[in-house]
């Protein structure tokens, strides 16, 4: 982080404001914390995570939207647009306090190359999901939904364990290094390649991943060793996907369970060509462009097919949300598509239920006030198990990364009800400060993705992108603090959009009954769009909850 960057981003706590209420400085404080160091991938160049997700459009339009946000009035609302703030509106006191659209091109033009000209002409910047939306909680914000994940393929695949299994992956990144940690608390062992040794540092720091080798052999003999021991160990290797993926075959090593989170969806500044260097591949990246995302590419074609391979030969294979079959599709890979993505194939059912990456923030930046949480968590939900054994477990085994957060997948009236009670906690004084509840935009009513959170639909609307929209827009007369529509999030220009919410929970009767319509519509629109889609389980939730849905019956 250079001099000046690390000036400007601030690590607001406790209850003194610095803004002239708790919507504009829940704003505030999370803007800073997606680029607190320790949370951010890069926060030098206000990149957040997920390729060059980034929180603002450059040093400037930061201290301007700092600025704003510190004079900004409880009846005012300031627009963003791709990092940039443009304009304050005076609105309402139950209007949001910031609107924020990030990285939207008119469909024909939705491609990587229009994005990357106005990138370089200063017009937009890439807000990947909750980077430019201000509700990243670092690689937490995660880790229940991968745990979720390889539970449920082990539910399906291994007698709901994975202890005795090896899961082969790659990409240690801001979301990618919950994989270890994710596949470890469900008793498994991780092998993680990553290219670039100090993301494999950084995971061992947060006790995200065990331990670390340079060496192929010495990482398939610990695995194997732990395999056999039936023990859950996370090795970190250094080293290029589609180079260690050929030579594991070459060796005869079949994992159990194969995936990847290296940063595909974005060929130019996420996924590093092989057989070079990271140095090298910085410079032909910056020197040559076009040449660096032709390797870049080509190399994908080369790690897909090696997964295909090892599918084959008995590996449980999925796709993990970076659209990597899209490019080796692209780059002729005819059958890049034979093993599916991760919604379709173990998240969906949560999702008609409305269940998705909720999370909340102490903005008192008091671990206290998140442990207190938890237990109230345990308290009101206790019939509930899985949740209660989360809460548990993320209590004892993750590490917060700037202010303190949780998350956990709560579903369609449970986030009306948690959101009252957390209201209510800080009425009464439990609770420090005010609290920030939002989500990830990976949720269920809040994404059109083919290639992932929509891949397969019941009903073919898989590229259907009202469905956010909608979302957007509801869950802004609602009266959510701030909310964003985004575009390319997750798998890259022209294969998403997607909205995001972030609502305050001060203590106050007006905050109650935002919260209430808001974490109603928001978990609602999940579960309707997809009730819509045919799902019997989303219509059977929607008659359940009552939820007036005119086509519904018909
Ligand atoms: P990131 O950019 O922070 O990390 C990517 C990592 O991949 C880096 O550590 C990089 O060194 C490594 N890498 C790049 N090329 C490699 C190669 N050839 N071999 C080995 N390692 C290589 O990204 P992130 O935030 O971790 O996200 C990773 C991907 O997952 C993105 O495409 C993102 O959109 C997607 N994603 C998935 C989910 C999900 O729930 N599955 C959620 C959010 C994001």
């Amino acid at each position: 982080m250079n001099v000046v960057s690390k000036e400007k981003v601030k690590r607001y706590r406790g209850t003194e404001l610095n803004t002239k209420g708790w919507q504009q400085e829940a704003a505030l404080r999370m803007l800073m914390n997606n680029l607190d160091p320790d949370v951010a991938e890069h926060p030098d160049k206000l990149v957040v995570y997920g390729g060059i997700g980034k929180a603002a459009r450059n040093w400037e339009a930061f201290d301007a939207i700092v600025e704003t946000l510190k004079n900004l009035e409880a009846d005012e609302t300031l627009l963003v647009q791709s990092g940039k703030p443009v304009v304050v509106f005076k609105t309402h006191t139950d209007a949001p306090r910031v609107l924020i659209a990030n990285s939207n091109i008119v469909p024909a033009y939705a491609n990587w190359e229009t994005f990357h000209e106005l990138d370089q002409k200063g017009l937009m910047m890439y807000g990947q999901m909750t980077a430019g939306s201000w509700i990243y909680i670092g690689s937490q914000g995660i880790v229940q939904g991968t745990y979720e994940t390889f539970a449920e393929l082990a539910k399906q695949h291994f007698n709901g364990t994975l202890r005795g299994t090896i899961t082969l992956t790659a990409g240690l990144g801001g979301m990618g290094g919950a994989q270890p940690l994710a596949v470890t608390m469900n008793g498994g062992v991780c092998i993680a390649i990553d290219v670039d040794e100090t993301r494999i540092d950084r995971r061992i720091e947060t006790r995200y991943t065990d331990v670390k080798t340079n060496s192929l052999d010495e990482a398939i003999r610990l695995a194997e060793e732990a395999k056999r021991e039936g023990k859950a160990l996370s090795i970190g290797v250094i080293g290029n996907a589609a180079e260690l993926l050929p030579e594991m075959i070459a060796r005869n090593f079949i994992p159990d369970v194969l995936t990847d989170q290296t940063s595909a969806h974005d060929p130019l500044n996420g996924y590093v060509p092989s057989n070079m260097s990271l140095e090298e591949a910085a410079k032909l990246r910056e020197a040559n462009p076009e040449e660096y995302v032709k390797r870049s590419k080509a190399s994908m074609a080369v790690h897909v097919k090696a997964m295909l391979d090892m599918m084959e030969k008995g590996a449980v294979t999925f796709d993990y949300g970076n659209n990597i079959r899209q490019v080796a599709k692209d780059e002729g890979v005819e059958n890049a598509f034979a093993f599916p993505g991760f919604v379709p194939a173990y998240i969906r059912p949560q999702f008609c239920e409305g269940k998705g990456p909720f999370r909340w923030a102490a903005l008192s930046g008091d671990p206290e006030d998140i442990y207190k949480t938890d237990e109230a968590i345990l308290r009101e939900f206790a019939d509930n198990e899985h949740l209660c054994n989360w809460i548990r477990m993320a209590r004892e085994k993750i590490e917060f990364q700037g202010l303190p957060a949780r998350i956990c997948w709560l579903g369609y009236g449970e986030r009306a009800r948690f959101g009252k009670i957390l209201n209510d906690m800080v009425a009464s004084g439990e609770l420090k400060a005010p609290i920030v509840i939002g989500r990830d935009h990976l949720d269920s009513g809040s994404v059109a993705s083919p290639n992932r959170e929509t891949e397969a639909m019941k009903d073919g609307s898989d590229v259907v992108s009202d469905w956010p929209l909608l979302n957007a827009m509801v869950n802004a007369v609602g009266g959510a603090t701030w909310v964003s529509l985004h575009h390319g999030g997750g798998v890259g220009m022209g294969y998403s959009q997607h909205s995001g919410v972030v609502i305050v929970a001060d203590g106050t009767k007006e905050a109650e009954a935002r919260l209430q319509r808001v974490l109603t519509t928001d978990p609602g629109m999940g579960v309707v769009r997809h009730a819509d889609a045919g799902y019997e389980l989303a219509k059977k939730t929607a008659r359940e909850k009552g939820i007036k849905m005119p086509m519904l019956e018909r």
